[in-house]
């Protein structure tokens, strides 16, 4: 194991995780030429996802390109171990693919073409050729099956260790057992930003300032490791107090977030609505109206995820002028509609009162 030691106070190039991929990465950059790297890993070097990888190496890939990747791989495996002196456990074993029935083996048939067109070797095999390659096989229920005599193995742990050891030698440097928490939290509080609103549509306003602030401090955090004249104290300090800001942006958001069930909504306006009561939905689906209300509701002016439901089942959306014409002729409907575009509608001519709401929802009548 590489022994912990004084970190750097800065690095061009700081990549967190070292994993296969962190350590590719670090690799490849160094070289390239890019050796101010620095690797973290909070344990050990492929102690993540990497460590339980069956570490499979199969060359045929969906594109040209994912199968080019795939046989540069394999011929970086073979050269790491004369550049590093440490085996990625690489084996040219060859792969086979099988088929138990016609319709798969007529798409091995196809990938057998497209190994051909990739410069690949492919080779179809009946039942009894694949049990000859691989005797432990039970055969009985296959169709055929394809034969990849370039496909191979590695041995994750020591390809990663191979890498970080290339890694190292071009200068790039590696820390175990340090774990990078300052930056997450601010990546965090954006993601939590995007998804509030794209899920709500708006973004909670006591939680914005807090933002502003986290976002501000983290700028700067990034702007003082760039520029090399600036103590790298201050750096560290922008970061953890970007960390501490965005922290509390998403507790105080948090406590904002408009509540996801519409259990309590759904309570006091049931007594409302009888069997006969039409039931819409302008703008919005809320997954938990129609369980509660134990009733399907006709979407209007919605598509997004129901995109898919709604072509097969079109009679339970209508557009914006049927809907009209139908509701404001009727006198026994309801319509669940998200806050924000309650005026838009009532300018399009949406007749009746407000029932009931939450943060997320109104209820309109024609009760
Ligand atoms: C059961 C299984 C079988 C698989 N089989 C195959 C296969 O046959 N062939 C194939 O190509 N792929 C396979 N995969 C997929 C493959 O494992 C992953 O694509 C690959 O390991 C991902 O590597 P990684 O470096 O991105 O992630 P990881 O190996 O998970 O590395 C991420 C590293 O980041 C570290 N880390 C996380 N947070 C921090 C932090 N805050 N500070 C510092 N360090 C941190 C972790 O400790 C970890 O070591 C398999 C996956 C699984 C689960």
């Amino acid at each position: 194991m590489i022994e912990p030691a004084a970190l750097p106070s800065r690095a061009r190039v700081v990549i967190i995780g070292g994993g296969v991929i962190g350590t590719s990465v670090a690799y490849h950059l160094a070289e390239r030429g890019c050796t101010d790297v620095l690797l973290l890993e909070q344990g050990q070097l492929s102690c993540g996802t990497t460590w339980h990888v069956a570490c499979l190496v199969g060359l045929l890939r969906a594109t040209e390109s994912g199968t080019r990747l795939v046989q540069y791989s394999t011929d970086l495996y073979a050269r790491l171990e004369e550049e590093t002196g440490l085996s990625a456990g690489f084996r040219r074993c060859g792969g086979l693919i099988v088929a138990r029935t016609p319709e798969r083996l007529t798409q091995l048939r196809r990938t057998a073409a497209a190994a051909e067109a990739f410069g690949l070797q492919a080779e179809m095999l009946s039942p009894g050729q694949a049990g000859e390659r691989y005797p432990v096989m039970a055969t009985g229920d296959l169709a055929g099956a394809i034969w990849l005599p370039d496909d191979g193995q590695a041995n994750p742990a020591d390809l990663t260790y191979a890498l970080a050891k290339g890694a190292r030698n071009r200068g790039a440097t590696i820390r175990e057992r340090t774990r990078v928490t300052g930056v997450l939290m601010p990546f965090l509080a954006v993601g939590f930003v995007i998804y509030t609103l794209r899920r709500y549509g708006f973004f909670p306003p006591t939680a914005v300032h807090w933002l502003i602030a986290a976002f501000s401090a983290g700028v700067y955090g990034v702007w003082a490791t760039w520029k090399r004249d600036v103590p790298a104290a201050a750096a560290v300090w922008a970061t953890a107090a970007s960390a501490i800001l965005a922290w509390q942006c998403l507790l105080s958001a948090y406590t904002e977030l408009p509540e996801r069930s519409s259990y309590k909504l759904v309570t006091t306006i049931k007594p409302l609505i009888g069997p006969q009561t039409e039931l819409f939905s302008i703008g919005q689906y809320r997954e938990t109206l129609s369980p509660y209300l134990r009733r399907t509701l006709t979407l209007v002016d919605f598509q997004g995820e129901l995109e898919f439901g709604l072509s097969e089942e079109p009679s339970r959306a209508l557009t914006t002028e049927a809907f009209l014409a139908h509701w404001n002729a009727s006198t026994n409907a309801v319509a669940f509609i998200a806050p924000g575009i309650l005026d838009t509608w009532r300018t399009r001519g949406l007749q009746g009162r407000v029932i009931g709401g939450d943060n997320q929802t109104l209820v309109v009548s024609r009760l």
